[in-house]
């Protein structure tokens, strides 16, 4: 056995990653499923596509400039040695596949969401991990102002149902390749008269891709950045209305919100529209999620020209926001004595889950005392008794654990009260 491997050494999780234990994992999956249940009804789909993609679709797709390309990406080759990187964001993901099946042939509306991991190999605190979670939401083929201000209002209405409170919208234009080369010339040039007080890497985008130093985390270049030229008064006639239409979209579906012109997001390929909903909550990392548009993206990996819009939320952000309480099950144990009470005991356990009801049945020979007192520790509902006079019996003992009561009878009629009771607490 080599060092690394001897056993008194505890393997920790990678930094940056976290397991989520069944109890939180409770609360996941009810978020989880009230936010595809939600998105259904707004007829998005479901489309999964791998955690593996190649570095270059991040590299056209997410910008060679961003952060995310240039310093955080989880890439490796492989052992064919191509280049590989484990998503850091999924829109470009999304596009490819739309590409690679030309889903747009096809008459179903481009609309999808996913959940899963993300990786960015960014400096861990809190709110930030190197594997993270994001709820995703693309469009494609829509490019009335409508449709932005219907996602916007699609994640208000999820974030209200999940009982989120003081989150607040923003929202932003960022033009377009028409009128966005002329900010951009502007911004490096007063980027470039304020450089000795930017830190080495806005330094570098001074050339490269000024608008990313808004992006830096830095407090001294925030507080430069917010006295940059605003991008508003650069927008050309269509930036201009179609943010007008977003903004009155969003004033018919009452949604609050408030225009910030910074707000150009991590990425390089949004147009027009951006916006971001943030959580006072959340602390430094208070974005819970943000998006925007993107119309340039199809046409610029070889598809069809095809506008877009979508958003990404932080599945961790909005954990740490709620107050969910996991709902607790109820179950069945099944307390069993002796060798033929087990088998008979696995044959009820069978049974019951047929029947929908969850069953534990535990191997360990205990005695009947600890037995019960388990299933009172794990908070089962009710607790089946099975010993071997039961079964020459052929009548065994229920007990309902809250009320202390018990009832005796057949198997089936036993099953019947467990399914009745199930029911009346729905
Ligand atoms: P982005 O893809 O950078 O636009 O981020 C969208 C959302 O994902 C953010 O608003 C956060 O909620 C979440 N997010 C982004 N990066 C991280 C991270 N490193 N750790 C946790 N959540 C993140």
């Amino acid at each position: 056995m080599s060092p690394s491997t001897s056993p008194s050494k505890e393997i920790s999780a990678i930094k940056g990653t976290k397991d989520i234990l069944p109890r939180e994992v409770r609360v996941w999956q009810k978020v989880e499923a009230q936010a595809k249940a939600l998105f259904e009804l707004y007829g998005y789909r479901e489309l999964r596509a791998p955690v593996l993609e190649s570095t270059e679709l991040f590299e056209k797709g997410t910008g060679e400039t961003t952060d995310i390309v240039t310093k955080e990406m989880y890439t490796f080759s492989d052992k064919g040695g191509r280049s590989i990187t484990l998503r850091p964001e999924y829109t470009p993901s999304v596009a490819r596949a739309i590409i690679e099946h030309r889903l747009y042939l096809q008459s179903d509306p481009l609309r999808f969401y996913f959940i899963g991991p993300m990786f960015r190999y960014d400096k861990p605190q809190k709110g930030r991990y190197r594997q993270f979670h994001q709820v995703d939401i693309e469009v494609f083929g829509e490019k009335d102002p409508a449709i932005d201000a219907e996602i916007v209002e699609m994640a208000d209405t999820l974030l209200r149902n999940l009982g989120v409170r003081h989150a607040e919208t923003l929202v932003n234009s960022v033009g377009c390749r028409a009128c966005r080369p002329a900010y951009s010339k502007d911004l490096r040039a007063h980027a470039q008269s304020v450089r000795d007080l930017l830190c080495p890497d806005c330094q570098r985008k001074i050339t490269t891709n000024p608008l990313r130093i808004f992006d830096c985390k830095i407090e001294s270049c925030r507080e430069q950045a917010a006295l940059f030229p605003k991008i508003t008064a650069y927008l050309c006639q269509e930036c201009r209305d179609h943010f007008a239409k977003f903004c009155s979209t969003l004033d018919l579906y009452e949604i609050p919100y408030k225009v910030e012109p910074n707000l150009v997001r991590g990425l390089d390929y949004y147009t027009k529209t951006t916006f971001e909903i943030v959580s006072a909550g959340l602390g430094a990392q208070n974005s819970l999620l943000g998006g925007g548009r993107y119309d340039d993206m199809m046409k610029d990996f070889g598809g069809p020209d095809l506008p877009a819009i979508g958003f990404a939320m932080g599945m961790e952000r909005l954990i740490s926001v709620l107050k969910v309480e996991p709902e607790a099950s109820r179950f069945l144990y099944i307390a069993t004595l002796g060798e033929e009470a087990k088998a008979k005991g696995i044959e009820f356990a069978r049974l019951f889950r047929r029947q929908g009801v969850e069953s534990l049945i535990e191997f360990g020979d205990r005695s009947l005392k600890n037995q019960m007192s388990r299933a009172n520790k794990l908070g089962a509902a009710w607790t089946l008794i099975v010993g071997e006079d039961e079964i020459r019996k052929g009548l065994f003992q229920l007990k309902d654990m809250a009320s202390g009561t018990q009832n005796e009878g057949t198997v089936d009629n036993l099953l019947k009260i467990v399914r009745e009771k199930a029911q009346d607490s729905k």
